[in-house]
């Protein structure tokens, strides 16, 4: 008999299409992980209204462009579990139960609580669903049992949460769940078309399904070191928020030549654009032509969910009726 494979979870808040940063810090490595791991991979829409409650309509149809960008992306629904989280409602109940042992003031120091909330300073997120993020977070990976979430270094404090609170679970009614694991990933840090971080809130990204005119729309103004105010002035890439693209998507010595072209003012902004669009249009093709053909029959892409849900339901299902036994209930 083959050995049991160990489990993945990880999960995406549907607000809007997916990014070129969560291509590269995420979506890139999930690809790799579905061929090892069983994974679960979440779209976390009940997660989405911590944030979204007062606009909650666009979140289905964010989960179908997500679901899109997944599958365009090349994950694969017979190797890993596509799932939306408000759909396996055994999510909501444990994050009940848990939320009954959790220390508020260990709610109060996640770093992210201060920095999002800063973050998204249009939204009142003064509430009890956004303080309980993390709790239902520790629900959502210690109902799949898993062994591992994959984060970057940013997210590493919310597993430990989570295995803190796993803890004090098996504490006080006996060992139900093992301590997830996180599976440090590196997170390439991908600037926006502003020079900021790519993300949603910014609006500054870059989106997996925008067509090749637009990215060439988005990228050409983009802000470069500002060391190269004329074309013969030498600059430096890694003070260019254009070359965090370089990195992730052009071959080493292609970048190793631009790199070079810059610090010598041997080659100008332009085309050194020109030569990092060459490569990211080439890696999106594919991707966005399957992702095309999904659009095409969005019933297929809820049915891929719902095989989904009903798998993660099966595997939720298993381990609350062993929560509940530990509880007496
Ligand atoms: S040449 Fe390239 S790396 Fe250098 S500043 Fe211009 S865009 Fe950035």
């Amino acid at each position: 008999m083959s050995e049991q494979k160990k489990v993945v979870l990880s999960g995406v808040r549907p607000t809007g299409p997916q990014h070129l940063g969560n291509y590269v810090g995420a979506l890139r490595n999930w690809l790799k992980l579905q061929a090892v791991y069983r994974c679960f991979y979440a779209i976390v829409d009940w997660h989405a209204l911590s944030s979204e409650y007062m606009n909650s309509k666009p979140i289905k149809d964010n989960t179908l462009e997500v679901a899109l960008d997944w599958l365009g992306v090349g994950l694969d629904p017979t190797k890993c579990v596509m799932f939306v989280q408000s759909e396996v409602k055994e999510h909501a109940e444990l994050h009940l139960i848990l939320s009954m042992v959790t220390p508020l003031p260990w709610l109060e120091r996640v770093p992210t609580y201060k920095e999002m909330q800063q973050e998204l300073q249009d939204k009142d997120l003064n509430t009890y669903g956004f303080l309980g993020y993390p709790v239902l977070q520790a629900a959502d990976i210690v109902i799949y049992k898993a062994d591992f979430v994959p984060v970057g270094e940013d997210q590493a404090a919310h597993v430990e949460l989570t295995r803190e609170i796993v803890r004090r679970f098996n504490r006080i009614f006996g060992p139900v769940f093992s301590e997830p694991q996180t599976l440090l990933t590196e997170v390439p840090r991908l600037a926006g078309t502003d020079g900021r971080k790519m993300s949603k809130s910014f609006g500054n990204s870059i989106l997996i399904k925008d067509p090749p005119e637009i990215i060439r729309e988005k990228v050409m103004p983009m802000v470069t070191d500002t060391r190269r105010m004329r074309r013969s002035d030498p600059g430096e890439p890694n003070d260019c928020p254009v070359f965090t693209l370089h990195r992730a998507f052009v071959p080493k010595e292609k970048q190793d030549e631009a790199a070079r072209g810059c610090r010598t003012a041997g080659i100008g902004c332009r085309e050194c654009k020109a030569i990092m669009l060459e490569y990211l249009l080439r890696t999106l093709e594919p991707i966005q032509e399957r992702r095309r053909e999904y659009e095409k029959d969005p019933g297929r892409v809820w049915a891929i969910l719902e095989e989904g849900n009903r798998k993660a339901r099966r595997a939720a299902q298993a381990t609350m009726a062993e929560v509940r036994a530990a509880l007496g209930f």
